[in-house]
């Protein structure tokens, strides 16, 4: 198989029908794989929660996020895509979607709703949707069009739920690129919204551990930590590429109402969503 290289990633805001999303427009053109990371408006939900939030599991009425969630699938023109939403529960379990067929994608939403923190599909017409307010979202495309999206709390970072993922997609493909090295290092990483540095005050404990994992480049100040940078240096170390991680730039707790924060709310908000599917 002759894989050709992706562009290079990038993230920008825009508008898919009445919806705010950050996406990156050239991946889809050019291999089919739409990314979107979502924000609050544009949805049915009312309260804390309003007004798309994504997640059955923080209180909304069910009936609101299933309006959110088709509200999102059709602007994205996606009606039609089987939609796998896993039960997170900050672990590292990844569940990986490789067939279209009904038992498959059953199977797997039902592995999922046991605790799953990432999914890896490698078909089209499967979206794989995950559900944040602070924790880090992660997206990881294969020039294949395979893809993983992967949420990372601070658990998560410590427990290399990414990595996890990124490992899961190189076992089913490395031998496609003549190496896991050379195919880690052809994928592009995608970082959305979450709680930066400068928000993100740890105790002493949890900072030490992030230090000894990823170096002192994660730590923000003696307190503080950088979840994004201490992924990046997780995944550079299994091959990927610095010049392929972008990050969205967005603080979820300083920047705005635009997202949810679990932090800046007191610990009652909906969440927002990061979703990937191919379409061919
Ligand atoms: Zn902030």
């Amino acid at each position: 198989m002759n894989v050709s290289n992706l562009p290079l990633p990038t993230l920008s805001a825009r508008l898919a029908g009445t919806l705010d999303i950050i996406t990156d427009d050239a991946l889809a053109r050019t291999t089919g794989v739409r990314v979107a990371f979502t924000g609050t408006s544009g949805g049915v939900s009312e309260g804390p929660y309003a007004s798309l939030n994504l997640a059955t599991h923080v209180g909304d009425s069910f009936a609101a996020v299933e309006e959110n969630r088709r509200r999102l699938l059709h602007a994205l023109d996606a009606s039609d895509v089987e939609l796998v939403v896993p039960n997170q529960v900050h672990g590292t379990n990844v569940v990986s979607i490789e067939s279209r067929s009904t038992t498959v994608v059953e199977r797997a939403r039902v592995d999922a709703e046991r605790g799953a923190d990432a999914l890896v599909v490698g078909v089209p017409d499967v979206a794989a949707l995950l559900c944040f307010a602070d924790c880090v979202p992660v997206v990881i495309v294969s020039p294949t069009g395979r893809f993983a999206v992967v949420h990372a709390g601070w658990r998560g970072v410590v427990g290399g739920v990414a990595e996890q993922a990124l490992e899961v997609m190189l076992e089913a493909e490395a031998s496609l690129f003549g190496g896991r090295e050379s195919a880690a290092a052809s994928y592009n990483v995608y970082i959305g919204p979450h709680i930066h540095a400068e928000c993100f005050e740890t105790g002493f404990d949890v900072h030490a551990r992030f230090v000894d994992l990823f170096g002192d480049q994660c730590a923000f100040d003696d307190r503080r930590i950088d979840l994004s940078k201490a992924l990046s240096v997780g995944l550079a170390r299994k091959g990927v590429d610095a010049c392929r991680i972008v990050d969205a730039g967005v603080c979820t707790v300083c920047g705005g109402q635009g997202h949810y924060s679990y932090r800046a709310s007191g610990g009652t908000c909906g969440r927002h969503g990061a979703l990937a599917f191919r379409r061919v």
